[in-house]
């Protein structure tokens, strides 16, 4: 049986484990990440590594308009729910 993909879900860097939903799992603009990356597509960074290899702390508009990334913007705090009942 192949683990296929394991390293994409450990940080590259520091090899802790980028869980699903939490901070660590996130996706960059393409440009940045590949700056921050090596110029490599495949992989996985944790949050603090990509500050750490930025040289900066993220901002919102470093991060892509993808669902994964919605924890991070406040524009999708409060999701009406509807409820049949
Ligand atoms: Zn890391």
């Amino acid at each position: 049986m192949e683990e296929w993909g394991e390293s994409d879900k450990s940080c590259g860097r520091c090899y802790k484990e980028c869980l699903a939903g939490s901070r660590d799992d996130f996706m960059l603009e393409d440009k940045l990440w590949l700056k921050v990356n090596g110029g490599v597509s495949k992989g996985k960074l944790c949050y603090d590594c990509v500050e750490i290899g930025l040289g900066r702390e993220l901002t919102m508009s470093d991060l892509k308009d993808v669902s994964v990334n919605y924890k991070f913007f406040d524009v999708l705090k409060e999701i009406p729910s509807n409820h049949d009942f």
